[in-house]
C-alpha cells in the first residue's frame, strides 16, 4: 500500500524528558494534495476561455474590421463566455450537493417521468449538435417511484443524456429506459452506440475533471465535472453509478438506486394507496 505519513512532536517536560507524541497524517495530507489539485484545475479552466476572450477584444480594439468580422469574433467570445458559466454552474451544484444533507427519502419520484425528461432533453441537444440525425429512443419498465430529489436525479440523468449525445456520432442510436432488478433496486440507464471507452480510464472517470479526450470534451461543451456530479447524486441516495463500456460499441450508463415502490395508479375516486 501507500507509505503512511506520520507527524512526530517532541515535548520537554522535565529535566532530560520528552514527551513523543506522534499522529498518522496520511489521509489528511492526501485531503490537501486533492485539495490544492482541485483548486489548480479550477484556475486552469477558468483561465483558458479568459485568455481566449481577452485576446479577441484585444483584436476588436486593434484591428479594423468590418461588420460580418466583428459578428464572428463576438460569438467566439461569446461561445468561450458560455463555457465559463457552464464550468461555474457545474461547480455551484458540486459545492451544494457536498454541502447539505442527502435529499429526504420520503419524497417519492416516477422513474418514467425522470426518463421521459431526460430523453427530451437529449433530443434537444441532438438536434442542435447533429441536426437531428441521431435517433433517441425511451424504453420502458415497469410503473415505479423512487426515493428522493426529484430536480438532483433530473440534472444526474440530463448529464448522462448529454454525454451520450456530445460523444456518439451523428447517425448514433442512444436508448434512455429503466429495469427493476429481483431485489426492487431500480437500474435507470442511458445506452449509446458511440465510440466507447478504454477499461484503464473507466475508474477514473467520475474524478473532476478527468477526460478520456481533453480536446474533445471542451469542444462539445463539457466541464469535465457532469459525471462527478452524477456520481455524487448516486450516492446522496443511497445508490452508485455503474459504467459498462467497450471501444467501438459504446457504453452504458447506470444510474443504481434503492428499492423502487411500485406505482399504484389512481382509482376512479382519485384516491391513492401509499
Ligand atoms: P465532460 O464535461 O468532459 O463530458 P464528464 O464528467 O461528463 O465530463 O465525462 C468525463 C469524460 O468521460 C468525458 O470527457 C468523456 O471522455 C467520457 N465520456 C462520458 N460519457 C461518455 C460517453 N457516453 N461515451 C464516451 N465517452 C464518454
Amino acid at each position: 500500500g501507500q507509505p503512511r505519513r506520520i507527524a512526530v512532536q517532541i515535548f520537554p517536560y522535565a529535566k532530560g524528558r520528552r514527551l513523543l507524541l506522534t499522529r498518522d497524517v496520511t489521509a489528511l495530507q492526501l485531503a490537501e494534495a486533492m485539495r490544492r489539485d482541485f483548486v489548480a484545475n479550477v484556475s486552469h479552466e477558468i483561465r483558458s476561455p479568459l485568455t481566449v476572450i481577452a485576446g479577441f477584444i484585444e483584436t476588436l480594439q486593434t484591428l479594423p474590421l468590418d461588420e460580418a468580422q466583428r459578428q464572428h469574433y463576438l460569438g467566439l467570445m461569446a461561445q468561450q463566455a458560455q463555457r465559463m458559466q457552464a464550468l461555474v454552474d457545474d461547480l455551484l451544484t458540486l459545492s451544494r450537493l457536498e454541502g447539505s444533507p442527502a435529499p429526504d427519502a420520503s419524497h417519492w419520484v416516477a422513474v418514467s417521468a425522470l426518463v421521459e425528461e431526460a430523453a427530451a432533453h437529449a433530443r434537444a441537444l441532438a438536434d442542435v449538435l447533429h441536426g437531428g440525425g441521431q435517433t433517441i429512443e425511451v424504453q420502458r419498465g415497469p410503473e415505479v417511484e423512487v426515493a428522493g430529489h426529484a430536480g438532483e436525479l433530473a440534472s444526474a440523468l440530463g448529464n448522462l443524456a448529454s454525454n451520450a449525445v456530445r460523444y456518439t456520432p451523428a447517425d448514433g442510436h442512444i436508448t434512455v429506459g429503466w429495469t427493476v432488478l429481483p431485489d426492487e433496486t431500480v437500474d435507470i440507464w442511458v445506452r449509446d452506440d458511440g465510440p466507447g471507452i478504454a477499461p484503464e480510464h473507466l475508474p477514473r472517470l467520475t474524478e473532476r475533471f478527468y477526460r478520456v479526450d481533453r480536446s474533445r470534451s471542451r469542444d462539445t461543451g463539457g466541464t469535465g465535472l457532469g459525471l462527478a456530479i452524477v456520481k455524487h447524486v448516486a450516492q446522496r441516495h443511497g445508490g452508485e453509478l455503474l459504467i459498462d463500456s467497450t471501444v467501438g460499441k459504446g457504453s452504458t450508463f447506470r444510474l443504481r438506486l434503492p428499492p423502487a415502490r411500485v406505482m399504484v395508479l389512481s382509482s376512479p375516486d382519485g384516491a391513492r394507496a401509499s
